[in-house]
């Protein structure tokens, strides 16, 4: 049997400072977070995510290391979410991750934020080679893997499905995170809303539809219908370039990920399109469907196994970094 490698990851791209311990014969040891929640009434200002987390990273190590039953010298490496996200917080989670791995003299494994929802939520729900939608704070991707890389199939051009979700719930004095608020009032609701549906090529756009529901809101139309329509009109556009690529790709596996993903309906409209093309619908669970320091700590087992780490003096973050431009040696063909 191979021996047992540990991992620990640190997650801080956007609201989220999380540590997860994983464990390559255990799966996931330890996952312990604290959310940033902004003013009511104001979206995530990135320094301030960033003093959040500079605050609370104490408390969260010290939790995580107390939950993980062994001597912190057994972690073999130390990762971090390198990017995509804020600037300010990914530097925040990236200066811990520096100082623990120069303190433990241990590895430090830069992990891509993205592929860590696909890969935790694989590992946790079995899917092996699924067309994955990710929809998140921070992404609406439409992604495959094929020859070492996971290539898009389609995304959005401007806002992502979380952000129309957040912002619209904002505007409309609904609590933060806004998609579960716009989920729970958008099942009271029926009557629908005329909203623009914004389909091109095979990407999504939604700040157009942004801007009118918050019109519609102006015009005191009935707030559970609006959250309703929002809701049809956006996971429709998700769905509609989703089975594109389902058909495209002949995948026989869906698997929905990220922070939206915990929304019922939009489960239901993918269930069905997978269902339509023969394929299995996987989704991953509420628990770890958010940003976290699980997804990190798992992702670094596979990426440490392959032999990638970095340099501490080199460990710049990376904001805008693309899913599709990271090499994935660990998967099969
Ligand atoms: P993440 O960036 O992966 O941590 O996901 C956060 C996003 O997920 C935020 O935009 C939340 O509003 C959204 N979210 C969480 N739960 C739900 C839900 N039940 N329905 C829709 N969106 C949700
Ligand atoms: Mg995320």
């Amino acid at each position: 049997m191979a021996s047992e490698i540990i991992c620990l990851g640190i997650e801080s791209t956007a609201h989220t400072f999380g540590i997860g311990i994983a464990s390559s014969e255990n799966g996931v040891l330890v996952d312990v977070k604290s959310v940033y929640k902004p003013p009511f009434g104001a979206g995530i200002h990135p320094r301030e995510a960033a003093q959040h987390h500079c605050e609370e990273a104490p408390s969260v190590l010290n939790q995580a290391l107390k939950e993980f039953s062994r001597k912190i010298d057994s972690v073999d490496a130390v990762a971090f979410s390198m990017g995509p996200g804020l600037g300010p917080a990914l530097r925040t989670g990236a200066t811990v991750a520096r100082a623990l791995a120069t303190w433990l003299n241990k590895p430090l494994v830069p992990v891509h934020h993205a592929i860590a929802h696909i890969e935790l939520a694989s590992l946790l729900t079995g899917a092996k080679d699924p067309l994955v939608i990710l929809v998140s704070g921070g992404h609406t991707t439409i992604t495959a893997y094929a020859d070492r890389r996971w290539r898009v199939f389609g995304e959005t051009e401007d806002i992502t499905l979380g952000n129309l979700l957040d912002v619209f719930a904002r505007e409309s004095s609904l609590p933060s995170p806004g998609g579960p608020a716009v989920e729970s009032l958008a099942k009271k609701g029926g009557k629908f809303i005329d909203l623009p549906y914004v389909v091109k090529g095979n990407d999504v756009s939604f700040s157009g539809l942004l801007t009118a529901a918050k019109k519609k809101l102006q015009m005191n139309c009935d707030l559970k219908d609006l959250c309703h329509s929002l809701q049809e009109v956006a996971f429709s556009m998700v769905a509609e370039t989703s089975e594109r690529a389902l058909a495209f790709t002949e995948k026989k596996e869906v698997l929905l990920v990220g922070g939206v993903a915990a929304n019922e309906r939009l489960q239901q409209m993918i269930s069905e399109i997978a269902c339509e093309h023969n394929a299995s619908f996987y989704v991953v669970p509420k628990r770890y469907s958010g940003d976290c320091g699980a997804q990190i700590a798992w992702t670094a087992l596979l990426v440490y196994r392959s032999g990638i780490e970095i340099k501490v003096e080199k460990s710049y973050v990376k904001p805008k970094w693309r899913l599709d431009q990271v090499a994935i040696p660990w998967r099969d063909e």
